[in-house]
């Protein structure tokens, strides 16, 4: 059923595969109370996905959805698109999102956390017209150092792996994993490879939100140190999702409000 009217809410997490193991939020914390959920929006995209309003145990207002790899029939473009549409509606102003990706950077073992500092956008099929409009982007530090920060301390206290603060995530298509010779070139653009990141990094500017994004190395990228185990990848989903969604909420109660991040100045009404 199509929902009347947007919940306000001034943050929003978009999941990916790192908490599909789980029931996200209540399983990681008790104390995060459910205020309404399959919440479907009729935006100018089509219908988005089902969102879910929760509260953290500190009080704070949270959309959530479940972006990655859901509906065959919608693209990622478009889904994307109804998904911050609906974020816009709702007055969001920070956002998170985690995501499963692949080693590019040979230091990098399945299990390790990467909160990345950078992005270089190799999508070929997601429709780059901005949601909202009418701003220059200027993705000079395209993620916000203050959710980043909350991010990577966070995640020192619930992560199995090593917790890196930076690196350059390469965004592909997908849904296809990539070959050797493909993934020898990319190697020299990032430290890792997903299929998120964009277009949601630019969108959060667009509709003027913070960014920042969570990700756990399931795989090593095709050619980089041994060829990954899918049974590997699929328990290191299982097994780390609820250190995923702790780390998550642990971030969104410890983020400082007044802080200055300065992501504001980085979305200039005009060109000129
Ligand atoms: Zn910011």
């Amino acid at each position: 059923m199509i929902s009347a009217g947007f919940p306000e809410a001034a943050w929003a997490v978009i999941g990916g595969s790192g908490t599909q193991g789980c029931s996200f939020p209540e399983d990681a914390n008790a104390s995060a109370r459910v205020l309404e959920d399959d919440l479907v929006f009729e935006t100018p995209f089509g219908s988005s996905p089902p969102f879910m309003l929760f509260e953290t145990s500190a009080g704070r207002r949270c959309m959530t959805v479940r972006l990655h790899g859901w509906r065959d029939s919608v693209s990622r473009g478009e889904s994307s698109r109804q998904v911050f549409w609906v974020l816009k509606q709702s007055g969001v102003r920070k956002i998170f999102s985690e995501a499963g990706v692949g080693s590019l950077n040979p230091l990098l073992d399945p299990r390790d956390i990467v909160v990345p500092d950078d992005y270089v956008d190799l999508t070929t099929h997601r429709d780059p017209t901005p949601v909202v409009g009418g701003h220059l982007l200027i993705m000079r530090d395209p993620v916000c150092t203050a959710l980043s920060q909350a991010l990577t301390r966070a995640a020192g206290k619930h992560a199995q792996g090593r917790v890196f603060g930076r690196g350059t995530c390469v965004v592909t298509e997908g849904p296809r994993f990539e070959s050797r010779a493909e993934i020898r070139m990319m190697k020299t653009y990032g430290d890792i490879i997903g299929q998120s990141m964009c277009p949601e990094v630019w969108l959060s500017r667009d509709i003027g939100a913070c960014y920042a994004a969570l990700y756990i190395v399931v795989n090593y990228a095709e050619g980089i140190v041994k060829d990954w185990e899918h049974e590997v990848l699929k328990k290191i989903f299982m097994d780390d999702a609820i250190n995923q969604s702790r780390i998550i909420l642990d971030a969104i109660d410890a983020v400082d409000d007044s802080e200055t991040c300065g992501c504001g100045d980085l979305r200039k009404p005009t060109l000129l």
